[in-house]
């Protein structure tokens, strides 16, 4: 396996939406190595989840883990690979809280989004997902689907001024416990 390099903003790459991930692709040594990587990338940098646009893949393609040591989450996210997700709410309520990016280093910041959600996604090995998310697992799938529409969490921001720098966030927002 590999660590893939990480496209920031400013990278055309992630401003384009992507494309579909066709059945045939994704069942190929090619796209089953490429999942490979991007889990491997994504814990190389300490990252939630990561979408194929960030590793410079205009596919309709992510992965996504939160482990229980994450401050933001109420339990553990197995890893979950979504190929050609759909998002539709469950209910209008939105929920504030905090996200950072790969292709944001640094950086963390308030962001609404939806409490609940339905998730349709075929997942690597080509099966149906269906399945209704909730709380910071509902928060990671919402993120990681902007990014294959070309969105950052930047774009979704009601208010720029929650923005701050990881340090900075440990040590005024969220000290850690001990
Ligand atoms: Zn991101």
């Amino acid at each position: 396996m590999s660590i893939l390099k990480v496209a920031r903003i400013g990278h055309p790459v992630v401003r384009t939406p992507a494309r579909p991930v066709e059945r045939e692709e994704l069942v190929s040594p090619q796209l089953q190595r490429l999942i490979d990587d991007m889990v491997e990338t994504m814990y190389e940098y300490d990252g939630v989840g990561l979408a194929a646009p960030q590793v410079h893949v205009g596919l309709r393609l992510a992965v996504l883990e939160v482990p229980a040591s994450d401050e933001r989450s109420e339990a553990a996210v197995p890893l979950t690979v979504l190929v050609n997700p759909v998002v539709t709410p469950v209910g209008d309520e939105t929920v504030l809280g905090w996200e950072g990016c790969l292709s944001v280093p640094g950086l963390r910041g308030r962001v609404p989004r939806l409490a609940r959600l339905r998730l349709l996604a075929l997942d690597r090995a080509g099966t149906a997902v269906d399945l209704e998310a909730a709380g910071f697992f509902a928060r990671v799938i919402q993120h990681e689907c902007d990014h294959l529409d070309g969105n950052v969490y930047l774009d979704r921001m009601l208010d720029l001024r929650s923005l701050c720098f990881l340090q900075e966030f440990h040590r005024f927002v969220a000290p850690p416990e001990d």
